[in-house]
This record gives structure tokens, sequence and C-alpha cells, in this order.
């Protein structure tokens, strides 16, 4: 699929920035760079590589660019930045690459240095900051989605998304609409999900003997958007044998900040949420959002000017956080076992979960072991949905594009339903799916084994109290 890639922005490099392409705070790695032996082995991999076929969207030809800035051979140009902006962050490219190279390392590094060092036009500028201000709380996230949901209650939504007009919006525009539209996706699962608050309580205990303790981390679009996904994510992990700790008042982890190349305000959250969790007797962080884990298991990396006490608490939260389905895994079946849901389920796999934490296995396991379910795998899995943080909404036509073609794989399959172990891949292929006129439910695996645990006997002496 070779289409047009997106135009240059209009910004321009601040004036050292016209020469100089970065500073010397935190710069690309020269010595990461070096690794780097121009094979091509990641160019398979990329997304806007497969998407337009131009070396400059691959992972080589944005080295190259980086490269160019930290030898002086180039400033911020505005098509660098086009460049360096289209990748979606998905690390795709960093497990395909033989010599190891440290892409998401440089491209946080180069992200923070385009953010200070390249003007962005100021409706651009704005909107950043707006999806900023918003998207690490819950409570904003919900009131921005107010108008949405009074549409979808009168019924006016479906028709508006449907109209000729509503093509002529700029994307910018349509997007948030339409991965707000597509949030009840869930709700068509066959059967129903079961009843759910919605939010979960901030103690659990096992359902058994207790195995593990367990503290969740609600997220903050999972809270906002998928609340009772939140709450049976605490409901599955008490049936498989946790003690589960909700701790109140959860901030953000910082995840959409530091993709987004603001550094310092994403670690002011992660150090306050590290403070929040850091209780005596935790086993595990559990965490459903994958770009949230995989900040999370990355918050150890050294840091200058982290106070010595939290540094040693982001490495205590390091080393004990992980994916609920890891968690699941480990545990194994719940006593009682899981009812059978005869359904035919395709898997997709989030980029912060398969590619930047290794994640593939836990999830397909946790999902087998539900009798009846049939398992399918995509076609083009390791492709990025588009979700990507905020690129959905400050890249929307390329992100839809790459929607579409995760839709068109969904339909290859035929699935009663879509597992996705993270909010934001949930919402996006939710919205690809009704772009395309697909009715195909799109869920997260707490959703799924909530509804494996609802549909067991009621009765047998093993058998725990059915969820409510
Ligand atoms: S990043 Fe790795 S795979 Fe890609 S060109 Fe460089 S060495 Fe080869
Ligand atoms: S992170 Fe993803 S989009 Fe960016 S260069 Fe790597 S594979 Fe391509």
């Amino acid at each position: 699929m070779n289409v047009a890639p997106p135009p240059s922005p209009r910004g321009r490099p601040v004036a050292a920035a016209r020469r100089v392409a970065f500073d010397a705070t935190d710069p690309p790695d020269p010595r990461l760079l070096d690794a780097c032996v121009h094979c091509g082995f990641c160019l398979p991999a990329c997304p806007t590589y497969a998407l337009w076929g131009e070396e400059m969207d691959s992972p080589r030809g944005r080295l190259w660019l980086m490269r160019m800035g930290v030898e002086g051979a180039a400033g911020l140009s505005p098509e660098a930045v086009r460049h360096l902006d289209s990748c979606l962050g998905c690390f795709a490219c960093v497990p395909a690459c033989p010599s190891g190279v440290a892409y998401d390392r440089l491209l946080a590094q180069t992200r923070q240095q385009v953010e200070r060092r390249f003007r962005r036009p100021l409706a651009e500028r704005w909107r950043r900051r707006l999806l900023l201000a918003i998207l690490p709380h819950p409570r904003a996230i919900a009131a921005a989605m107010a108008p949405l949901r009074a549409a979808r209650a009168t019924g006016l939504l479906g028709p508006a998304v449907r109209s000729p007009l509503w093509a002529r919006l700029p994307a910018a525009v349509r997007a948030p609409a339409e991965l707000g539209a597509a949030a009840d996706t869930e709700r068509r699962t066959p059967g129903g999900t079961p009843h759910s608050g919605a939010r979960p309580r901030p103690r659990r205990p096992a359902g058994g003997r207790p195995r593990l303790r367990v503290a969740l981390v609600t997220g903050c679009v999972q809270r906002a958007m998928f609340g009772p996904t939140a709450a049976r994510a605490a409901r599955v992990l008490a049936a498989y044998g946790a003690e589960v700790w909700v701790p109140p008042d959860q901030g953000c982890c910082g995840a959409l900040e530091a993709h987004a190349g603001h550094p310092g305000a994403a670690d002011r959250r992660l150090r306050r949420l590290a403070a929040q969790l850091d209780a005596p007797g935790i086993d595990r962080v559990v965490v459903t959002a994958a770009g949230c884990g995989s900040h999370l298991k990355g918050c150890a990396a050294e840091r200058q000017g982290v106070p010595r006490g939290d540094a040693e608490r982001l490495r205590r939260l390091a080393g004990r956080t992980r994916d609920l389905t890891e968690v699941l895994a480990e545990l194994g079946p719940p006593p009682g076992g899981l009812g059978p849901l005869p359904w035919r389920c395709a898997y997709h796999d989030p980029c912060h979960l398969a590619h930047a934490q290794g994640v593939r296995e836990a999830p397909r396991a946790v999902l087998r072991a539900i009798p009846q379910l049939e398992l399918v795998e995509l076609p083009e899995g390791d492709l990025c949905c588009g979700s990507a943080g905020l690129y959905n909404l400050t890249d929307p036509e390329p992100a839809r594009d790459l929607g579409a073609r995760k839709a068109a794989n969904v339909e290859r399959v035929a699935p009663d339903v879509v597992v996705a172990a993270n909010p934001g891949c949930q919402l996006q292929i939710a919205a690809a799916l009704a772009a395309r006129g697909l009715a195909i439910p799109v869920v997260q695996p707490a959703d799924l084994v909530a509804r494996a645990l609802a549909a067991r006997p009621a009765s047998g002496p093993s058998a725990p109290a059915p969820l409510d």
C-alpha cells in the first residue's frame, strides 16, 4: 500500500537549530548510532516504510537523519521533522535489528530535542498542548467525551459519522470523534460482558488461598474510557488467586509525555506514581495498558538529578511491573477453571507489549486456557494498528491508513471477537472496523477472561462464587 506521505509541517527551527540540529542536553548518542551497519533488515518491520516505501520514513533513514544532526551536517528542517514525527514509536524495528541498535533510546533523545528546538505552527502547538493537558487526567478525558456521549445517546452520532459531510471535515477533527464513538465496542461481545462497576474497589481479597499481593495501575485512558475493564481486571486477578490493592487517586505514569518528547513532565508524573505504588509486601505491580507497562518497566534507566531515594523506588517499580496477562499466566487457570466461550478470537499484539516488552506468549496462553475459544493469528500481526500513544490524534491520516490495513487483516480471518491488550489499540481497531462497516467487538483480555469466569457452571465443590 504506497500512499502519499503527509506534507512537511510549516514550522521552523528555532534560530540556533537552523544550522546545528541538537544542543548539548541529551542529544542522540553517537555510540548508539554507530551500532547501525545500514543492513536494512529493519525496513520490512516498519509500518511507515510499509505505507510509503520511502527510505527517510524507515528506521535506517531516521537514524541517518539523527546522524546528520549529530555531526552538524544538517539542521532541523521541516522535512527532517516530518520524517521524525511520522515515526510511530512502535519499536518493531528494535527486535528486527540484528545489530541491537537502541532505536527506542535514540528516538527519545531526538524527540525531546525536536520539541525544544523546532517551532511548530501555532495551531499544531496548541493542539499538542491541549492533548497533553487532557489525556493524563481521566476526569478531563471524561469531560472532553461528554458531548460525544450525548450525541451517541441521542442516536445522532452514527448518522453524523456516516454522512458525506463528515468526510469533508479535517482529519484532526474527525479522529477524536471516531475514536470516542468506538468506545462502546466491548458491549457488542456475543452474550454481553459481565456486569461491572465503573471502577475497581480499593481492595479485593483473593478468591481462594492468596498466592500473590498485587497493586493494580488503573491508567488514564483505561479508567476514563474503559472503567469497567479496569474493574474486571481486579476481579479476574482475585479469581486467579491474587490479593488486589488499587491505590486511590493514582496519577498518570507519564508515558504519553515521554513518548511525545517531554521527559521532564513525564519524570515528575512517574516519580509521583512510583511513590504511590511503593507499599511494602507488594509482589507485582499490574498494568493493563501496554504503553504504561513498557514505560514502568523501563523506568529504572539512569537519569540525571534524581534523588537516591527516588532512584531506588524506580528500580523497585521497574522490577515488579508486569502486564496483566503475565500475572494471569504465572498464576495459571483459576480454582474452578474457566467456562467455555465457543468463539473465534483474533489476538492483536500491541506494539508496546510485543516489541517493547517482548510479551507475546502470555496473552495467548491466557486465552488458550479458555475452553472452546479458537485463537487465530492476524495476517501482518506485527504491523502497528496506528494507535501509538498520541499518534492517531496528532497524525490522523497515516494512523487511519494503518487502522484500515489492520481492519482488512481482521476481516480476512473473520473472528467473532478481537482481543487487544491495550486500550489505545482497542479504540483504534474498533474505529477502523466501524469505518469498514464491520460490527466485530474489540475487547481486552480482562473482558474476555471475566466472561469465561462468568460462564462457569454455578455448582461444583471447587467452583468459587461467580462474578457479580
Ligand atoms: S537499525 Fe539495525 S536493522 Fe536497521 S539498518 Fe541499522 S543495523 Fe540494520
Ligand atoms: S519505531 Fe516503528 S515507525 Fe518508527 S522507525 Fe521503528 S518500526 Fe518504523
